[in-house]
């Protein structure tokens, strides 16, 4: 079966924490599509049109793999294009508690069958989220290794 899967998040900005469940991800499906969600509620340091010429530019390469934006249910853009597979990233048991209802809202609102797949995150970035980085970037501490060079180059910009 061809396995069309679909990675979502803000990626405010991409981490490498999300840059090694790409490439994880990437191996176990024929198309990989990292969907970048879109949320009027939340305050974003970039709009989701320059977080997705990042995440182009920090994944050139990677052949399986496009950077798309969305807004609205994630569950509408699945059945509308058509994945198979929803690929997440599990930091911690928070992560879990908040992914397991998650999943089964989802289930609900799929109109065809929708795995969901979660990987473990690399210890070396299970403490990194984009929050925590913004953070610490914005109160002049150092960031490097846990971003990809060219989003630490965009940040650095604003
Ligand atoms: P959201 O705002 O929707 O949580 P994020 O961009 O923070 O979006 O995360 C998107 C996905 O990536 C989630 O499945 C999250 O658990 C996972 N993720 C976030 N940071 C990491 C990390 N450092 N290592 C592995 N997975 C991660």
């Amino acid at each position: 079966m061809n396995t069309k899967a679909l990675y979502t998040g803000s990626f405010d900005p991409m981490t490498n924490g999300h840059l090694d469940i790409i490439k994880r991800a990437a191996r176990l499906c024929d198309e990989l599509t990292v969907g970048i969600i879109g949320n009027p509620q939340k305050k974003a340091m970039f709009t989701l049109e320059e977080r997705a010429t990042m995440m182009r530019e920090a994944l050139e390469g990677i052949e399986n793999v496009k950077v798309e934006h969305f807004s609205g249910l994630t569950a509408d853009y699945v059945n509308e294009n058509g994945f198979n597979v929803i690929v997440r990233g599990l930091r911690s048991t928070l992560d879990f508690e908040y992914e397991a209802p998650m999943e089964r809202m989802n289930a609900r609102l799929f109109d065809h069958d929708v795995e969901t797949i979660y990987l473990m995150a690399d210890p070396a970035y299970s403490f990194v989220s984009s929050t925590i980085v913004k953070e610490v970037f914005n109160l002049g501490g150092s960031i490097e290794g846990l971003v990809p060079d060219v989003i630490l180059k965009y940040m650095k910009r604003i």
